[in-house]
């Protein structure tokens, strides 16, 4: 999990998924403009000038249950949440909906929430459709787009739209 926070309107944004759907690589592409392979664990600071957008924490905590309750906290205080999952990873697909239990459970009734199938790119190694991804998100009434980390698509428009809706809301 990472937490990111706009400097201006201190919105809290937080990437959720299992570990390994590529939060970290997502927000580097924004940052960065692109792709540096290999999982990251360690902390790391991203600045950049177009949203004022900064990461100050950075969390992955799939599998490990004993820190939910400090995770728990952190949905609360969030404005936005992007959740990840990883199209050629049917498990990080079905731990969706647990995720969204998770969320409708501690977070806002009105936070921000995309659903966002990352890794795009791997279309070869892929065992989620896409209409899998749509059905999902409209069943939960969420906005959905499939990203990839590694090239880059979507990942503006996707940290754009959930800028744009927590503006529309303020
Ligand atoms: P996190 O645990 O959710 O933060 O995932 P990471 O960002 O550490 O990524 C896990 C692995 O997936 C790393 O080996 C990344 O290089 C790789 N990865 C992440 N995003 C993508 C992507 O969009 N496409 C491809 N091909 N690999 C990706
Ligand atoms: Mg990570």
């Amino acid at each position: 999990i990472f937490y990111l926070k706009t400097l201006h309107d201190e919105k809290l944004t937080i990437l959720v998924g299992d570990s390994g759907v590529g939060k970290t690589s997502l927000l580097v592409q924004f940052d960065q403009g692109k792709f540096i392979p290999g999982s990251f664990s360690a902390t790391v600071g991203i600045g950049f000038t177009t949203m004022h957008v900064f990461v100050f924490q950075i969390w992955d905590t799939a599998g490990q249950e004993r820190f939910r309750s400090v995770t728990h906290a952190y949905y609360r205080d969030a404005h936005a949440l992007l959740l990840l999952y990883d199209i050629t990873s049917k498990s990080s697909f079905d731990n969706i909906r647990a995720w969204l239990t998770e969320i409708h459970e501690y977070a806002q009734s009105d936070v921000v929430i995309m659903l966002l199938g990352n890794k795009a790119d791997m279309n070869s190694d892929r065992t989620i459709r896409r209409e899998e991804g749509e059905r999902l998100a409209r069943e939960y009434s969420v906005p959905f787009m499939e990203t990839s980390a590694k090239t880059g698509v979507n990942v503006e428009l996707a940290f754009t739209a959930v800028a744009k809706e927590l503006k529309s809301r303020a």
